[in-house]
């Protein structure tokens, strides 16, 4: 059977780092195996789900590179829930119930009052057809449960090795509100039959639901699928990151000037002991990708790494690679020359932008001592100038100056630059060129 795996958001919100890093560990579980990726959209809960956030989701995924063979979803699939709900009511496995939310509550305290677990009495298993009709002749609509079988429920998770649950500690969960709308237990289950999904990889969060999806399966007779349960991405202090999740959506990432790249090298390595690597292509993540080097505890999201990341991608990206995005960051113009000199000292592409203003643009000037200027402008070499040309000029300047060291550098930096750090001079200087040099030493805005 070939491998199906899928990415299973609620368009509810935008995506954030915590989504991706599950997305990102099924594409490329499912592209190593030669499988297929199916983006379903968890959207039965109409009244926060919005068609924005469903195209945010695509737009972010595709931003990403993680492309899906199949898309599926749930609003549209209901007559299949419809039709499996029926079945399990007919085998007796959904049963309707009609106990307010108050009176639950009350059940929960007095069990607790008794120090008896929480787990659901089952009262509604024990009502007539008389009591029933009874009471739904005085308005009462039901809310529909699943019978769980009180076994201890087994899976081998390929993150977290063997489990299980036990069933029995459990309350029979709702799969159908009174409202007559699902929550997501089932129609996942549904979805993961008829589209043939073989391996569930989502968050650790899940693990609980898997003992009863992993009944549901079977009692709609189906073979359960594999599991994986991610561990849940936490902040640099160890806390979760559901918090700071709007400062770590995908889109503001992306609007921060993130490489794409960046964010699936980082994502792909945090958790599983390996060091980060500057990785370019998702190829290369393919290849490496192993569920089994994922362990129990939660992965550190630390968004210093993965700006630092970005930068030692920017270090290694070529120019023709770089160059459509300076297209569409308006920095068209900027040259090969001026990318290979530059690229080493930005940790955004958009940081160029700076760059290339001191090269090919102009500065204010940042004189200190303008007769020490007047003197390094005396010894200025003639054109053409290569990357020699900065070693000849310095000397030149010591020997006419007695200045060495950073008291001959740091001045010639910035008033050539405007700034204490950057690029090599040495490198610098060609693509400035003797013009803007010499105006640059005269305190001149060139
Ligand atoms: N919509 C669910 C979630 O986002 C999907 C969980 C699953 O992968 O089964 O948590």
């Amino acid at each position: 059977m070939s491998v199906r795996v899928r990415f299973a958001p609620s368009p509810t919100g935008r995506l954030h780092v915590g989504n991706i890093y599950v997305a990102l560990n099924n594409w490329l579980f499912a592209r190593q195996r030669g499988g297929s990726f199916l983006l379903r959209l968890d959207d039965t809960d109409v009244e926060r789900s919005t068609a924005e956030f469903a195209a945010g989701i695509e737009t972010d995924l595709t931003w990403l590179g993680l492309t899906w063979d199949v898309f599926a979803r749930q609003t549209e699939r209901i007559v299949a829930y419809d039709a499996a709900a029926e079945k399990l009511k007919a085998s007796g496995r959904l049963y309707p119930c009609y106990e307010s939310a108050e009176e639950l509550a009350l059940k929960r305290k007095v069990q607790l009052g008794q120090g008896k677990p929480p787990v659901y009495d089952r009262a509604a298993l024990k009502l007539s057809a008389e009591d029933r009709a009874k009471l739904e002749a005085a308005g009462q609509k039901p809310h529909w449960r699943f019978k769980l079988e009180g076994r201890r429920v087994e899976w081998n998770d390929l993150v977290r090795g063997p489990e299980h649950i036990d069933a029995a500690s459990q309350s029979d969960p709702v799969l159908i509100r009174a409202d007559g709308t699902y929550l997501y237990t089932l129609p996942s289950v549904v979805d993961d039959i008829d589209l043939g999904v073989t391996q569930v990889i989502r968050g650790n969060d899940h693990v609980t639901n898997t003992a009863t999806q992993i009944q549901i399966f079977e009692a709609l007779g189906g073979t359960a699928p594999g599991f994986a349960h991610l561990p849940l991405l936490v902040d640099a202090a160890g806390e979760g990151l559901s918090k700071r999740l709007g400062s770590l959506s995908i889109s503001d990432l992306r609007a921060q000037g993130l490489e794409p790249m960046a964010l699936n090298a980082y994502l792909a390595h945090i958790g599983t002991g390996e060091p980060v690597l500057p990785v370019r292509h998702l190829d290369e993540l393919i290849a490496k990708h192993d569920l089994g080097k994922f362990g129990k505890s939660s992965p550190r999201f630390d968004p210093a790494e993965l700006l630092h990341l970005n930068a030692r991608l920017l270090h290694l990206l070529p120019y023709d690679e770089a160059k459509p995005h300076l297209v569409a960051l308006g920095l068209g113009e900027v040259d090969v020359a001026l990318w290979e000199v530059a690229r080493a000292n930005v940790e955004k592409i958009e940081e160029i932008g700076e760059w290339h203003r001191i090269c090919r643009g102009a500065i204010a000037p940042h004189l200190a001592d303008s007769s020490f200027a007047a003197a390094a402008a005396d010894v200025l070499p003639p054109e053409p100038w290569d990357d020699g040309t900065w070693k000849n000029w310095t000397e030149a300047v010591k020997a006419a100056t007695g200045r060495k060291g950073k008291d001959l550098f740091m001045p010639l930096r910035l008033a050539l630059t405007g700034l204490e750090h950057g690029p090599e001079l040495r490198l610098l200087l060609p693509l400035i060129g003797r013009e803007k040099t010499l105006r640059r030493l005269r305190g001149e805005s060139a």
